[in-house]
Order: structure tokens, then sequence, then C-alpha cells
């Protein structure tokens, strides 16, 4: 069998606040499960946020996912927006609401900016519906599998937040 190179471990973020938004994220679970480049998922639970940056719109559902990815960041970043196409993405405008929208937080230990992927996401500390999840997440896996320098920095991120 050809060999594609190591597994990076990836904590991906998701939310949706259009249609039916619980089925939208469990339906994004289950096509990044199918995936063949994809193993060892670990989900959070999901939480109602209100609207970050344009308010007048409907709540939102939101989580996080913990996975080991086969491919690169590109290929992670294709494989995302297919989902969200499947799931009938319609994003009106910049902070509007989206049937899914789903970003790569963290890429194993990657920092990469391209006019089209940031990694890490450039505002994921600022976000009490970002962190909470991966703080979540961080509490829930074994150590050996939880990339400790993530450990650190979303520890920071959340007592930040709650100060
Ligand atoms: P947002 O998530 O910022 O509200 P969109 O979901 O419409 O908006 O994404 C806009 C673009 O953000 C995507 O086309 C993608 O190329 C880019 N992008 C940049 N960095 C990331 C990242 N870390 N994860 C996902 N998309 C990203
Ligand atoms: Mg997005």
């Amino acid at each position: 069998m050809e060999s594609r190179g190591q597994s990076e471990p990836v904590l991906v973020a998701f939310g949706s606040n259009l249609g039916n938004r619980e089925e939208n994220l469990q339906l994004a679970l289950q096509k990044l499960a199918e995936c063949a480049d994809v193993s060892s998922l670990h989900p959070s639970s999901l939480r109602e946020t209100e609207p970050v940056g344009y308010a007048d719109q409907p709540r939102f559902l939101n989580g996080a996912v913990f996975f080991s990815f086969r491919g690169s960041v590109q290929e992670l970043l294709g494989l995302l927006q297919s989902i969200e196409k499947s799931a009938g993405k319609a994003t009106p405008f910049p902070n509007g609401p989206r049937t899914l929208d789903l970003d790569i937080i963290f890429f194993g230990s990657l920092r990469h900016t391209s006019p089209g992927l940031t990694v890490p996401h450039p505002r994921w500390a600022e976000r009490a519906f970002v962190v909470e999840p991966l703080q979540e997440i961080a509490q829930a896996l074994p150590a050996e599998t939880f990339p400790p320098e993530w450990k650190t920095e979303i520890a920071a991120a959340t007592q930040k937040l709650q100060a």
C-alpha cells in the first residue's frame, strides 16, 4: 500500500445557525468519520452561543473536534470545504448566518499564513465558543494524545477569557 506519511493531530471548530443545526453538525462529524485519512475522532459537546460580530441573526450551535489527519493542511481545508458545501453552506456575508462553518484551529505544530489559509486560526483565542470546547477536549484526552503546547495555549486563553 502507498504510504502518505505520518498523521498530524488537528483541532477543528465548527458552528451552525441555519436549518437543523444539530443535524448539520452531526452530518459534518459523520462525514469526517467516513474519511479514510481521518482517525481517532474525538468531538466535544455542543453549546448554544450568541452570534459574534453581527448580532441580528439566530443563535449558533458550536463545538470542536480533535482527530488525526493523514495529508497536508491544504488537503484538510479542501475536505472541510467539501463538507461545508454538502451541508448547503450559505454565507451571505462575513460573520453572517451559515448552515455549517468548519475552521482549522491547530494543525500539529504548523504555523502557516497564505491568502486563503491562516493556521493557527488568527482569532480562536478571543472566542469563548471556540476556547471552551477546546478546553473540554484537552481535559478529556490522555496526555500522550494531546500535544502539550496546545494544552498550554488553550489554558492561557481560558484564563484570559475568565479574567
Ligand atoms: P469565517 O469562518 O471567517 O466566518 P468563512 O467560513 O466564509 O468565514 O471562511 C472564509 C475563508 O476563510 C475560507 O474560504 C478559507 O479559505 C479561509 N480560511 C483562512 N484560515 C482558515 C482556517 N484556519 N480554517 C478555515 N478556513 C480558513
Ligand atoms: Mg470558516
